[in-house]
């Protein structure tokens, strides 16, 4: 496979005399090392991917460090589907299936009822809460009305995921109206109209300076330097070993007794396995 130049890459950029700002990104690696620990079906994979486009356009709206959780609970055959996202564009992801799922599932059949949840935790202060309705056909178009709603700018959210040359790809863009820029009255909607045009295979085979001057040709934009976006999970066997410790003592004993002795914690995220013996449980105990 040829490389492909921004492949993981966040970009912001402006229009020069226009009150209205943008976002690029397109996850390749970072979206397949999501995917590469679980077998979910192709459905699936692609909500987790629109996801992650999503909490990955709004961590970069933030104004500070923290991270951004997105997630959607339900009753449907996928009860959970969750994706975090730090202002450091590290993410990970992770779905709950607990019936039966085919790809040719509407959003509303594959959740039941439900709701997506979009919580902000800055790294100094108020954790805050969205609560979202998912009464339209994509969490694209449900996001779009959060961004209106909450930040009462108007906001145009394109995302999209497939397959480029054999791989999965998901990749978006976010136009936004700037409150306090100088530009003209319809700025938002003429770009808004450019934008929707993009193709599949603008957005996932061309760099981001290439597809911006494809479609914005007769603007001046304004691109800041890019951030890398990755998967990166976290998890440690000291927190995997956090949550052993949530079971009362003897359903840990029972648990040991059935399994020889060793207990498995896999992390549902990256699929990694922390192992724990009576000695490294007790050792936990100690510095707990
Ligand atoms: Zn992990």
């Amino acid at each position: 496979m040829t490389y492909q130049a921004d492949n993981d890459k966040l970009y912001r950029y402006l229009f020069k005399n226009r009150a209205v700002r943008g976002e690029w990104v397109r996850l390749n690696q970072s979206f397949k090392d999501t995917l590469n620990t679980h077998h979910y079906p192709k459905v699936v994979q692609n909500l987790l991917g629109e996801m992650m486009v999503a909490t990955s356009l709004l961590t970069a709206t933030l104004k500070f460090n923290g991270s951004i959780t997105v997630q959607i609970q339900g009753d449907g055959p996928l009860s959970l589907a969750l994706v975090n996202g730090s202002d450091d564009q590290k993410m990970r992801a992770l779905a709950r299936l607990q019936g039966e799922v085919r790809d040719e599932m509407s959003l509303s059949e594959l959740i039941g009822k439900g709701v997506l949840v979009i919580t902000i935790t800055p790294n100094e202060g108020e954790r805050y809460q969205g609560v979202i309705s998912l009464d339209k056909p994509t969490i694209t178009e449900c996001l779009e009305d959060y961004f209106v709603r909450s930040e009462q700018l108007q906001t145009q959210l394109i995302i999209r995921t497939g397959e480029f040359n054999g791989e999965p790809v998901a990749a978006g863009m976010l136009l936004q109206v700037m409150p306090d820029g100088v530009g003209e009255e319809g700025d938002f909607e003429h770009l808004a109209t450019l934008t929707a045009t993009v193709k599949d295979e603008e957005i996932f085979g061309l760099s981001a300076e290439e597809m911006l001057y494809r479609l914005y040709h007769e603007e001046t934009v304004e691109i800041y330097p890019a951030q890398n976006v990755e998967f990166f999970c976290g998890c440690t066997q000291e927190r995997s070993g956090g949550a052993l410790l949530l079971l009362p003592e003897n359903e840990i004993d029972e648990i040991l007794a059935e399994h020889n002795g060793s207990i498995d914690m896999q992390c549902e995220c990256c699929g990694t396995h922390y192992f724990f013996n009576k000695d490294t449980i007790e050792k936990l105990r100690r510095s707990t």
